[in-house]
């Protein structure tokens, strides 16, 4: 026979639900920790000396269209070591609550996926639609808290420039370009962030960069025994711009052939026209090797 803890609060060891009301609109459940004793942050010791316990009510995901309201039982221990600067501590029930936490664990995780997935705004308003009713900075506040992803030893890094506000302010990105996801961002792009960055990742053997000259010397320092490669886009991009300004410097030469009636190329197998060539970006250095 399925327990109400299994129904109601899977995957959250030693809890005991006392009771379940349910009505039209909110379903209320009773419930408390079961474990004896409970760790001091403090000291770390085992405690099993209940001061007193007091009610808390964690707010908690919907149930079937029906608001949760956790009674939540919470017991407060005493550390009688004399040395340790908790006198007492509330317990905390791991997958359930945490310490000054004002909603339950599956609360934060629903959000916070969604967040991830859509951001604030619209991550709220699709919150909402599933009864989780969250402001869009709480749906960015939950993204932020989440921990760091493991990030694999690196051997071949991207270090790229983004702006926060074009023109004014860049910022530094690094991608993993094995698994094509970055694993970091930069507040800036000063040489020494960058070159210590690249110093804490010793296994880098491949530095993919754009070919703005700063990239060359943060690379060379930071990294000195890694290959420095251009990426890929910059390399097409560069292609791109020196054939456009080919092209546009033998303009007079098409125009040429254009008024000719013998050499008039149908209009169908006509190129798109030609705008005049935009000063290039990143021509300066030269220190590279293509990929
Ligand atoms: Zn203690």
């Amino acid at each position: 026979m399925l327990r109400l803890e299994e129904l109601l609060l899977p995957s959250i060891a030693d809890v005991t639900v006392s009771s379940v009301d349910v009505n039209v609109e909110e379903v209320r459940i009773e419930a408390q920790g079961t474990v004896a004793g409970s760790d001091c942050p403090g000291c770390g010791g085992c405690l099993r000396r209940i001061r007193s316990s007091y009610l808390c009510f964690p707010a908690d995901v919907p149930s079937g269209g029906r608001r949760v309201v956790l009674c939540l039982r919470v017991r407060r221990f005493l550390c009688p070591v004399i040395s340790c600067g908790r006198r007492t501590f509330a317990e905390q029930l791991p997958g359930l609550t945490r310490r000054y936490g004002r909603r339950t664990e599956r609360l934060r995780s629903t959000p916070a996926a969604i967040g991830l997935a859509l951001a604030g705004r619209a991550g709220a308003r699709l919150a909402s639609v599933f009864g989780v009713s969250v402001s869009r900075s709480t749906v960015l506040r939950l993204v932020e808290a989440l921990p760091d992803p493991e990030v694999p030893a690196l051997r071949v890094v991207g270090a790229h420039e983004y702006a926060t506000r074009k023109g004014r302010h860049y910022g530094t990105v690094l991608v993993d370009v094995q698994s094509r996801r970055p694993v970091d961002l930069l507040p800036d792009r000063e040489a020494s962030s960058l070159a210590a960055w690249l110093a804490k990742w010793p296994g880098v053997e491949v530095v993919c960069r754009d070919r703005a000259l700063f990239f060359a010397e943060v690379a060379a320092a930071g990294a000195p025994k890694a290959v420095q490669v251009a990426d890929r886009w910059h390399l097409w991009h560069n292609l791109s711009e020196a054939a456009e300004r080919c092209v546009a410097d033998r303009c007079r030469c098409l125009q040429v052939l254009a008024s000719d009636p013998a050499q008039r190329v149908p209009p169908s197998r006509r190129s798109p026209k030609i705008s005049p060539a935009r000063p290039g970006r990143g021509d300066t250095a030269s220190s590279t090797a293509p990929a």
